[in-house]
């Protein structure tokens, strides 16, 4: 990096007071790829120190870059799917993850917030039945009573047969408290592998207290908070959410134009004035559609950069889509960067008609390749620019 950032340390506590994600307003413009906030504007930094950094810190800090670091975390997630949390002692339910982009974890209404803006998929993740009379305590469990005496003294009895032997007899009559050294009570072999060895032909439960031996015990609800049984009938539902990334397209292009902000600022740091998705006509009359142009603030010299992401590796006619502006605009250097591969001959193409083409897995890599060579642009003319 060129330049050291200095990130203040009141991200943190800004995050706790912070209860929206405060970029969500420019989401939906964002993920449509639709920039028109910044078209034609011409974007000039005034501190130098507020320049590109590694993502990560630099992230964190930018609020108005949370959602989109959200969705790079539900990506590293199993299913691409963010699953809530119950705390059952506190009957809170909350989502771990959003601490990760510095917002309380059971504000869940930026998770909405972006189930509106088409980001996320909202669905049903389970159905917690609580308590009728006390809905915000979570925490029940199943109770088991005797349906004679109604004790809770309750023991689950089975019958295990020795498959060798054929002898069958009550569980409490085997020994498997030593794993290893567990013998068949009637032919005194030993038994190695419960699974394979013995069958467990019945159950049933036994009353401790009254010894009433039965098939179904009763079954109820217990409160855990309030200290008291509800019948399964009566009991709430409280459903849970979880939140699924709706597809690939939109972590393109988030990525993409988080790289488009990162890039700019890193031309303007080189004296140059950038512009994000701008029209410029070229030397036929045509107007071209450029995602970066950026014009020396003290030369003659310009760069295009395209950015352009295909699941399948960028191919020719990739490459025929750029030439075509380029050669017509007629820029000092051209740049096509991608998180995607490439295909056979896109770099003999590239070399061909000198454009410089950065294929990297991550826009940290692409970032530091984009700035070696505007750095080394900027020395060969002595830093004239
Ligand atoms: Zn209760
Ligand atoms: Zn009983
Ligand atoms: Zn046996």
């Amino acid at each position: 990096m060129f330049r050291k950032k200095i990130v203040s340390d009141d991200s943190k506590s800004d995050a706790k007071t912070n209860h929206k994600l405060s970029g969500l307003e420019n989401l939906s413009s964002i993920f449509r790829g639709n920039s028109n906030d910044f078209q034609n504007e011409l974007i000039i930094e005034d501190s130098p120190l507020e320049s590109i950094s590694l993502p990560d810190t630099d992230l964190q800090k930018s609020t108005s870059n949370r959602a989109v670091q959200l969705i790079q975390e539900v990506q590293k997630l199993n299913d691409r799917t963010i699953k809530p949390f119950i705390d059952y002692n506190e009957g809170r339910l909350f989502y771990p993850i959003l601490s990760k982009i510095g917002e309380t974890q059971d504000n869940i209404s930026c998770l909405d917030d972006l189930v509106s803006d088409g980001i996320l998929e909202k669905r049903v993740y389970e159905k917690l039945i609580v308590c009728p009379i006390h809905p915000d305590t979570f925490s029940s469990s199943m109770r088991l009573y005797c349906p004679k005496c109604h004790s809770m003294s309750v023991e689950k009895l089975n019958l295990f047969e020795h498959k060798k032997c054929g002898y069958i007899t009550e569980s409490s009559n085997f020994d498997f408290s030593n794993s290893e050294n567990s013998n068949c009570p009637s032919c005194k072999k030993s038994i190695k592998n419960f699974e394979k060895e013995i069958r467990v032909p019945a159950m049933w439960y036994q009353c401790d207290d009254c010894s009433e031996k039965f098939d179904n015990a009763v079954i109820k609800l217990h409160c855990r908070k309030h200290e008291h049984d509800f019948d399964t009938n009566s009991g709430q539902f409280v459903t849970t959410f979880s939140y699924k990334l709706k597809n690939s397209e939109i972590s393109i292009n988030s990525d993409t134009n988080q790289i488009k902000d990162e890039l700019l600022k890193l031309l303007e740091g080189f004296n140059f004035a950038a512009k994000l998705n701008v029209s410029i006509k070229g030397k036929s009359g045509n107007v071209h559609d450029i995602p970066i142009y950026a014009k020396s603030k003290t030369t003659d010299e310009s760069i295009l950069i395209f950015i352009k992401n295909q699941p399948g590796g960028i191919d020719q006619s990739d490459m025929n889509s750029i030439l075509v502006p380029k050669l017509d605009i007629d820029p000092t250097n051209t740049l096509l960067v991608t998180v995607s591969g490439t295909n056979d001959g896109v770099e003999n193409l590239a070399k061909h008609y000198g454009i410089q083409l950065i294929s990297e897995p991550d826009f940290t890599q692409i970032l530091s390749h984009v700035e070696e060579f505007v750095s080394e642009w900027y020395s060969k003319n002595g830093g004239k620019q």
